[in-house]
């Protein structure tokens, strides 16, 4: 076999995505990865069908899903996390080596990888001084397939101005497809685009249960969109998409209780951000702390490598962020309150110790 074949040269170009888990580490205090603090319950789980393909994905979980969301059955398709539908949306509308997709950056990372692994162009209007989407420059651009938008944005976690979303909405009807990415929006449950879906074939919402539902360890995540939309990711999409255990669990955070115990927990973990957020301002080592409305909070350090290197010594995982208008910059998952407790106690001491 000839070398080339062998290869991919666009995939040999790729460097692996550096995921939370991936990067790893030794440490204790994990607030890397934006998950839930909250730790499961164990649950009974029905093994007798596991000799068949799975089939409570595609009706009951889509159909709980729905509920939840307040759209139609038809509407969701449940996938493995918000990535699975990130990853389809690219391969059912870019065309290798012709099409592209739009981010804006500093902002989550798949839109970019998924681009690349399909050899799509990435086209980056960046974020404006607020981290607010620069509109007129993004309406200019009739070169676009797929126009990712991250509300709120991860990793600056405010959410993006609504008259912004709906005018890129609008511009972009019948040209291209605008992709709300939902996966922190159960903090801020009202700046949900969900009730534009009925009204815009091109519009596409993903949401997870990795974040607030506290389902990172079964990964099961949703795209929302109308029919056109449905019947192409219906031809990219592999067949039973959702392992029955996830199907399970899934369900059952759907139920009225799941769906509860995902309120309290997200207003529990509300309340230690805003302490966190406002004894972080008001620390020396730390230049601005980002509003956010997440379960993360980032903030710009004065002497950054010191701040992380004294985390990491305390055996706190925190996030550096790749992105260079965030190099000063650590992202801080939201945890318990004594973790971040133990944080802001690493950080204080060291604005207080010798320089
Ligand atoms: C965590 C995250 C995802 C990934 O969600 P999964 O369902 O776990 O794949 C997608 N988008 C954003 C903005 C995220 O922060």
């Amino acid at each position: 076999m000839s070398e080339r074949k062998l290869s991919n040269p666009h995939i040999e170009a790729l460097e692996p995505y550096q995921s939370a888990r991936r990067i790893g580490g030794s440490g204790e205090v994990w607030l890397n990865a934006n998950e839930s603090p909250f730790p499961r319950r164990p649950q009974p789980m029905d093994v007798s069908e596991y000799h068949r393909y799975p089939d409570r994905g595609p009706g009951e979980v889509e159909a709980a899903y729905a509920r939840y969301a307040g759209v139609t059955a038809e509407q969701v398709l449940a996938l493995r996390g918000a990535d699975e539908a990130i990853d389809l949306l690219v391969r059912g509308y870019c065309r290798a080596g012709q099409d592209k997709v739009l981010i804006s950056s500093p902002t989550y990372g798949m839109y970019e990888i998924c681009a690349r692994i399909q050899d799509a162009g990435v086209v980056d209007v960046p974020l404006t001084e607020d981290f607010q989407l620069d509109v007129a420059a993004i309406c200019a651009r009739d070169d676009v397939s797929v126009v990712f938008l991250c509300h709120p944005n991860n990793p600056s976690g405010n959410a993006l101005r609504r008259t912004d979303l709906e005018a890129i909405v609008e511009r972009f009807a019948g040209e291209a497809l605008v992709v709300v990415d939902e996966a922190y929006i159960e903090f801020s449950p009202a700046q949900s685009l969900v009730p534009l879906l009925a009204a815009h074939e091109h519009l596409v919402v993903v949401r997870t249960l990795s974040k607030a539902f506290g389902l990172a360890g079964v990964h099961v995540g949703f795209l929302l969109a109308g029919a056109a939309v449905m019947d192409t990711m219906l031809k990219v999409v592999a067949p039973y998409p959702l392992a029955d255990p996830c199907a399970q669990i899934a369900l059952r955070a759907l139920s009225s209780d799941g769906i509860a115990l995902m309120r309290s927990e997200v207003a529990a973990s509300t309340a230690v951000r805003e302490t966190f957020a406002a004894e972080l301002a008001g620390l020396p080592a730390v230049t601005a702390t980002l509003a956010s409305t997440t379960n993360f909070v980032t903030a710009a350090f004065r002497a950054p490598d010191q701040a992380w290197e004294a985390l990491l010594e305390d055996g706190i995982v925190a996030r550096r962020l790749p992105h260079p208008r965030l190099a000063q910059s650590i992202r801080f998952s939201v945890g318990t309150q004594e973790e971040m407790e133990r944080v802001l106690g690493v950080l204080r001491a060291l604005s207080q110790g010798p320089h």
